[in-house]
């Protein structure tokens, strides 16, 4: 298995680090050929506008979406924002997923926080359950999810910051920021599923 990551700006050597931890290759992506032989994709976080704007220079916006209609690909943050389909404001997006985000939703820097989530589909990880340790540093909220996108995650107040459509996924956190591997091996388990669900394809 060969994971790419994202490496245009933002956290992408955290990503790598977790992923090599968990003996997975690794690979940074810049150019539309480092797609080539990877099995899985993540959108690490960062500035999201820049992300999309460094993407569109290098030519890789087509190219992404095209690597997304076969394989798994999983947003964090900026990474997140990049997947939706709509994030209130021009700017390049992969108009992937299902969902609308509002950026900077908790406010600025200085609001940034972590917080336990009752995470349901990390059972699918491990056994027994417990709870799932989230930084949330300028982030995202997932303000909607439609179509086949479901949340996977919400606060306690309902508010939505993880969701999944087949085996796309976005979160406002960091997973990559914590020692706690789950949600990186749960992307991995989804990637590694044979018969890709293609909502691109229907
Ligand atoms: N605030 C950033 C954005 O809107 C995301 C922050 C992050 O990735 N930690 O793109």
């Amino acid at each position: 298995m060969k994971v790419g990551v994202l490496a245009l700006q933002g956290d992408f050597v955290e990503h790598a680090a977790v992923l090599e931890s968990l003996k997975v290759e690794a690979a940074e992506v810049r150019m539309p050929a480092h797609l080539g032989g990877l099995d899985a994709l993540i959108l690490p976080g960062g500035e999201s506008t820049t992300i999309g704007k460094l993407a569109e220079h290098y030519g890789l916006i087509e190219p992404l979406r095209e690597f997304a209609r076969d394989h798994a690909v999983w947003g964090t943050c900026a990474g997140a924002i990049l997947m939706s389909r709509d994030a209130h404001r021009r700017q390049p997006l992969l108009e992937l997923m299902n969902i609308t985000v509002a950026r900077n939703a908790f406010g600025p820097q200085v609001e940034s926080f972590e917080t336990d989530l009752d995470i349901p589909a990390l059972r699918d990880v491990e056994l027994p359950g417990r709870p799932y340790h989230a930084i949330f540093i300028r982030a995202p909220l997932i303000e909607s999810v439609r179509g086949n996108a479901c949340a996977l995650a919400t606060l306690r107040d309902g508010r939505i910051v993880a969701a999944r459509e087949g085996r796309w996924l976005a979160t406002s956190f960091h997973p990559e920021l914590t020692a706690d591997t789950r949600f990186h091996r749960y992307f991995l388990g989804l990637a590694r599923q044979e018969q890709p669900w293609n909502p691109l394809r229907q």
